[in-house]
């Protein structure tokens, strides 16, 4: 049965593929590849906070939060700084999704941009934000989201930064998404700033402005784009996320 919808997904995603408009003017229909200019005039952000249920994702020893319940709190609150705005959250409790079925839920929405928000984990010298996407499309949104966060946080040591990196939720959509690492759980001194509500408050307002400055302006004052890449749909087997 997984191997039969797999096998579906790879046709359906090669219908899309031969399909697809060519990029340009960023357009903000679906498109399976997003080898275009970032989108712009859009109004839906389609908000996936990251593990749920049985998947806690990160947990830190330092205040014993985890990163399920973070990453909730945080899609709550960028709706909350989102007034106006149609904003769907994927997840909006305690429960697990695969990450497939976010992918198949993110694409009911055409006229969006998908954020999925994570807390990271690594080395405890690291600290600081870090922005991923794959999609050219996505690159102006990854690129204000990162620099926003970045102004927000206070230090960052050995962070990434923003990363072009082919993950299930960054290349897979047919809609331009990133996803979001708000700061190290793996690091002490980020762990208890990040348990304080008004920090998280401030991480939001800076993904929302984020959202509303690529819509208001899209790619503009964000670097060149990055070049298209054609690259098959990531499997879970790929890299652990
Ligand atoms: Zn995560």
């Amino acid at each position: 049965m997984r191997a039969l919808s797999r096998l579906l997904t790879l046709l359906v995603a090669g219908f899309l593929v031969s399909c697809a408009a060519p990029g340009g003017g960023g357009g903000i229909g679906r498109d399976a590849w997003g080898h275009r200019p970032g989108p712009k005039g859009f109004r839906t952000v389609v908000i996936d906070a990251g593990h749920g249920g049985s998947d806690s994702g990160a947990r830190s020893h330092a205040t014993g939060a985890m990163e399920k319940d973070l990453a909730l709190d945080m899609a709550r609150r960028v709706k909350g700084e989102l007034p106006g705005w149609r904003v769907v959250l994927l997840r909006d409790g305690d429960y697990f999704i695969d990450l497939d079925e976010r992918v198949g839920m993110a694409n009911r929405h055409g006229d969006a941009v998908l954020v999925s928000l994570h807390f990271n984990h690594g080395p405890s010298h690291l600290s600081g934000p870090e922005t991923f996407y794959w999609r050219v499309d996505s690159h102006g949104l990854a690129t204000r989201i990162q620099r926003n966060l970045a102004s927000a946080i206070p230090d960052e040591h050995g962070n990434r930064g923003l990363v072009r990196r082919r993950l299930r939720l960054t290349r897979n959509p047919e809609i331009p998404c990133v996803l979001v690492e708000c700061g190290y759980l793996s690091n002490s001194a980020e762990a208890r700033r990040i348990e304080n509500g008004a920090y998280r408050a401030s991480l939001a307002r800076a993904i929302a402005a984020a959202i509303k400055e690529q819509s208001a302006h899209g790619d503009a004052g964000t670097g060149p784009l990055p070049p298209p890449i054609n690259a098959p749909m990531s499997r879970p087997t790929d890299a652990p996320e």
